[in-house]
């Protein structure tokens, strides 16, 4: 049986006897998730995901780029066209891992300027080889851009792994509450 056969098959087996219609397009856990393409570390294996929970976003390195900023922007209008939004209460996690292919990329500095939206000369302060600095970087563009200037965004963050083996799983999450939690050996207050 070829890989689209078994996919395939596995498709149908999801529609006829494991998708919900009663699903809501919100995620039941008021949950937005930007991660990394990589197979080894999708959210939904990492947290546990029942179908629903979580919206996940995904991209080279779990980076927060221009394209990701229009994919929340569209997110937020989906939101308000189902009667609700993206704001108080909601968690925005910032997931990145080590052993990261974005590393990879590092003697393209023209492909990964362009990916970032910013000169070559910039992407030093990226800190693309180390995706503890990262997630830091990435959480402060958020809280730096205007969009995200409301609640969602309106604490520090909580948490933050630190794992040595590969590939773990680097996060912080942005919460307007206190009421997350993620596997972390970090706390923030
Ligand atoms: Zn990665």
């Amino acid at each position: 049986m070829s890989v689209i056969e078994t996919l395939t098959q596995r498709n149908e087996a999801f529609s006829s006897s494991r998708f919900s219609a009663d699903l809501k397009i919100m995620p039941s856990m008021k949950t937005m998730i930007i991660g990394c393409v990589d197979p080894r570390v999708d959210p939904v294996d990492i947290f546990g995901l029942a179908p629903g929970e979580a919206a996940v976003i995904r991209n080279v390195g779990g980076r927060i780029t221009p394209s990701t900023l229009q994919t929340m922007a569209m997110l937020r209008i989906v939101a308000k066209a189902s009667g609700g939004d993206i704001g108080p209460g909601w968690n925005l996690i910032v997931l990145h891992h080590n052993d990261c292919g974005i590393t990879c990329l590092a003697h393209s500095p023209e492909l990964l300027a362009k990916y970032f939206g910013v000169a070559p000369a910039d992407l030093h302060a990226l800190a693309i080889a180390d995706p503890h600095k990262a997630v830091a970087v990435d959480v402060a563009a958020l809280k730096a851009n205007p969009f995200m200037a409301d609640p969602i965004v309106g604490r520090e963050p909580l948490r933050r792994d630190q794992g040595d083996d590969a590939p773990v799983p680097e996060s912080e999450t942005l919460t307007s509450e206190i009421s997350c939690c993620y596997p972390t050996n970090e706390f923030y207050a």
